[in-house]
């Protein structure tokens, strides 16, 4: 069950969640982006540069708070982890403001004519340079690192910072919920394999765009990966017991879920589905599932 945590939340701050980084909190809380989308500034508050992660939606207020929280520092990047509307917007903004080049995923191009399959996604994204797996970007006293996680987007990064062993997560984890795998570009077994990723590496805390902090972030991860293979089997019985389109799945997958985000959970279902029929344990008809 999410807890939300009481409000008012601390939109425009920029608190200091360990001595490299500051978060800033923008104002887009809902039922995909929690209390909001979180903003990352990193560099030594006294250091002559910084970089920012994940600028979040082109909200003035928003911008106003990471120019605040720059404080005056050359920004040396301005970093996304994927395109998500929530996510990359205000790179272009924050961009023209500080002259900093935006650096990070690759802009995505969308190849599918499926309704409402890229309404989520910032399509004015125009990335100065794309950070390939392993590639990092330095300041004084800085360095962060891209990490390919593709799953939740097929352009998803994650950055670490070397100096802390923190590792951004962008959306890939998150401390308040699991990720949304939302298919064409979403993909399950991408997802899955970029969770195992994560539980190869040593990174000490997380810092997702959404949610608290994580602390035990392999043992997050541990528990997610567990999740989803849980959530595999339990289409997989459901498909033995009868043939049901992605919609009939749901009543018995997600008890007293919230109406809002029954479009996600049929996403997240179908990403399943989409998994075992590569795999060549589902098949179907049309639209009906079954068994392969
Ligand atoms: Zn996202």
């Amino acid at each position: 069950m999410v807890t939300i945590p009481p409000q008012p939340w601390p939109t425009g701050l920029a608190e200091a969640v360990e001595p490299l980084v500051r978060r800033v909190l923008a104002p887009n809380p809902s039922p995909y982006t929690f209390t909001g989308t979180q903003t990352y500034v990193v560099g030594p508050d006294d250091g002559p540069d910084c970089a920012v992660i994940d600028p979040g939606p082109n909200d003035a207020a928003h911008i106003d708070a990471i120019i605040a929280a720059i404080a005056g520092r050359t920004v040396v990047a301005i970093m996304c982890t994927h395109t998500h509307r929530d996510h990359s917007p205000a790179a272009a903004p924050l961009s023209d403001l500080t002259g900093a080049p935006i650096v990070g995923c690759a802009p995505l191009v969308l190849s599918t004519d499926l309704p409402r399959s890229d309404e989520s996604f910032d399509t004015t994204y125009a990335p100065t340079r794309v950070l390939a797996d392993g590639e990092a970007m330095r300041g004084t006293g800085w360095t962060l690192t891209a990490v390919a996680t593709p799953g939740h987007t097929s352009n998803h990064l994650c950055f670490a910072l070397e100096e802390s062993g923190a590792l951004f997560t962008g959306d890939h984890v998150m401390g308040w919920s699991t990720s949304v795998v939302v298919p064409p570009d979403g993909d399950m077994g991408d997802y899955m394999a970029s969770l195992e990723k994560l539980m190869a590496r040593e990174d000490v805390r997380y810092h997702s765009a959404h949610g608290a902090a994580i602390e035990k972030p392999r043992q997050l991860v541990r528990g997610m990966i567990g999740h989803r293979r849980q959530r595999e089997n339990q289409i997989l019985r459901l498909l033995g017991e009868r043939s049901r389109p992605v919609s009939g799945f749901i009543p018995d997958m997600y008890k007293g879920l919230d109406p809002r985000l029954i479009g996600a959970a049929e996403m997240s279902v179908t990403a399943h589905l989409i998994d075992l029929e590569r795999r060549g344990m589902a098949a179907r008809d049309a639209e009906v599932w079954r068994v392969a």
